[in-house]
């Protein structure tokens, strides 16, 4: 694999070698923002630290670093990222196939995992991992990083130590009713930030070629089957300032002219209209992600156009009143229409994203919809 913004570092008998195993294939890791975070911010903060990575293929084991081809049983620590409940048998796979026992008691290296599944629920992982993180990375993992560099190769007592963090869980010391203290980064603008980001040249990034810039974390609404509006509350968004710092870096940097916009719900500031003024205006492309139907107006439309967006996506879920309040997201079916001609009118293609398969939940309902 050929690949931009791989990091490299002389590789000495001092060197503390971890790597960030991540549980599905390269295509899900360069589009998980958090994967960029991990791998900077760690290489970047530890000096003696080198985190190199491995993602799941198609091949038979045993597992390698993408950096160094160094075997997945060589690395004394293992960091992984687990963003839905079926990771963990990717996890187990990719472990088993490299010749390291799963079950947490029987291996010598600690696996610290992180990531929505592990946040919401840690306990079906208990007998696997080692330490579960609950709160966001930039505020969690270097400090456990710091607890294994000072307590190398004695897994006992690093995690007796690590499990003095109040965010984190370790299975084979804390009570399963422990109470945890989840932490966030409270200002985003101050938060490391991955100006550099990983890109294969054999790899198409799923959302095109471009740099990814979050704008906002966490989301003003609170839909009753949404996980990551609970997971990542409260809702916090960086300034226009920082933004346009961080685009205008990212873009330098990684020699690219498209920006990728990460978000929960957009736009759900004004921040985050101007920030595609500022895309357009200055002849960048943008790719955005589903948008509130509230914010389909005429001139945000033209701004997204003149950004080279081709198609957007709306969410509305539901479109009958009884499941929209089941749900709590309501959305008027006037309002909904109306959007999709505006969006049509603009010469976009309009892709929605609908559920079924509610209690309760009636054919004709499942028609009006259709
Ligand atoms: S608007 Fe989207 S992100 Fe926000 S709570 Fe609803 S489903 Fe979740």
């Amino acid at each position: 694999m050929i690949e931009y913004n791989t990091v490299k570092k002389r590789v000495s008998r001092n060197t503390i070698r971890m790597i960030y195993l991540y549980p599905s294939l390269y295509e899900a890791m360069v589009a998980s923002l958090s994967s960029h975070i991990i791998y900077y911010m760690i290489n970047e903060e530890f000096e003696d630290v080198y985190l190199e990575r491995t993602y799941l293929s198609s091949k038979q084991g045993p597992y390698y670093s993408l950096e160094t081809k160094t075997t997945l049983r060589n690395f004394e620590f293992i960091v992984t990222s687990l963003h839905y409940e079926l990771d963990i048998a990717n996890l187990v796979w990719m472990l088993h196939s490299s010749g390291i026992d799963p079950r947490n008691r029987f291996r010598s290296q600690p696996i610290i995992a992180g990531g929505p599944a592990v946040m919401s629920n840690p306990h079906p992982y208990s007998k696997i991992i080692d330490v579960a993180v609950i709160g966001e990375a930039e505020v969690t993992l270097p400090a456990i990083v710091e607890k294994w560099v000072e307590n190398r190769f004695d897994k006992k007592r690093f995690l007796e130590e690590v499990s003095s963090l109040e965010y984190v869980y370790v299975p084979s010391i804390d009570e399963p009713d422990e109470k945890i203290y989840r932490r966030y980064v409270e200002d985003l603008d101050s938060a490391f930030y991955p100006i550099k980001q990983f890109r294969s040249v054999n790899v198409e990034h799923p959302f095109g070629e471009g740099f990814m810039v979050e704008t906002s974390r966490g989301c003003r609404y609170w839909c009753r089957f949404c996980m990551e509006s609970r997971l990542f509350k409260p809702y916090r968004s960086r300034s226009f300032g920082k933004l346009r710092e961080i685009i205008d870096q990212g873009l330098l940097t990684n020699n690219l002219n498209k920006v990728i916009i990460y978000s929960l719900s957009f736009p759900s500031s004004n921040v985050e209209k101007l920030i595609v003024r500022f895309i357009a205006e200055h002849g960048y492309s943008v790719s955005i992600p589903s948008i509130r139907l509230e914010y389909v107006e005429d001139d945000f439309l033209d701004l997204i156009k003149k950004a080279g967006q081709k198609s957007l996506t709306i969410a509305p879920e539901y479109l009958c009143p009884t499941i929209q309040r089941l749900i709590a997201k309501y959305m008027d079916l006037d309002l909904v229409l109306n959007s999709i001609y505006r969006i049509i009118d603009h010469g976009f293609d309009v892709k929605m994203y609908l559920m079924y398969g509610f209690k309760n939940e009636s054919l004709d309902d499942i028609r009006v919809m259709l």
